[in-house]
């Protein structure tokens, strides 16, 4: 897939609402790597926190959309600690979830839970999965 970076692919309205929600900049990445290399959830990502800022910057929006990463991301800011831009992450990704949820609805089905899930699972984690996957 061939993309260029360009004003006008900096500036669609998404990469904007992105921008706006987080209150980041996305441009202020350079893509050193360092968020990806100490990111504890990487491993389980389809896409390295890195690599979703870079789709950003390209205007390919969808494809971060699409992509289990911002589910993923557990907030614990370990990338904004070693980012030497100052990027906090997991506001960006919190702004990815929120376009989601507000585009798409909830991003899981509570209803889809066994009873043995229902029994088993501690309410605090219910709370955080309403918080995090539901609108
Ligand atoms: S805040 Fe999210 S993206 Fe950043 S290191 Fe933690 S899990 Fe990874
Ligand atoms: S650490 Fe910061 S500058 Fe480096 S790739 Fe991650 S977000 Fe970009």
């Amino acid at each position: 897939m061939r993309a260029r970076m360009s004003a006008e692919t900096l500036t669609s309205e998404l990469t904007r609402r992105i921008e706006e929600i987080s209150g980041e900049n996305l441009l202020k990445c350079y893509q050193c790597g360092m968020c990806a290399a100490g990111c504890p959830a990487a491993f389980a990502m389809d896409m390295l926190p890195s690599q979703a800022i870079r789709f950003l910057q390209l205007g390919l929006v969808e494809e971060v959309l699409n992509s289990d990463t911002p589910w993923l991301c557990a907030a614990c800011q370990t990338c904004y600690a070693r980012c030497p831009k100052g990027l906090d992450l997991s506001r960006i990704m919190e702004a990815i979830r929120e376009i989601v949820l507000q585009e798409r609805g909830d991003y899981i089905d509570l209803g889809d839970l066994s009873p043995r899930d229902l029994a088993e699972i501690p309410q605090q984690a219910f709370i955080a999965c309403f918080r995090k996957y539901t609108a």
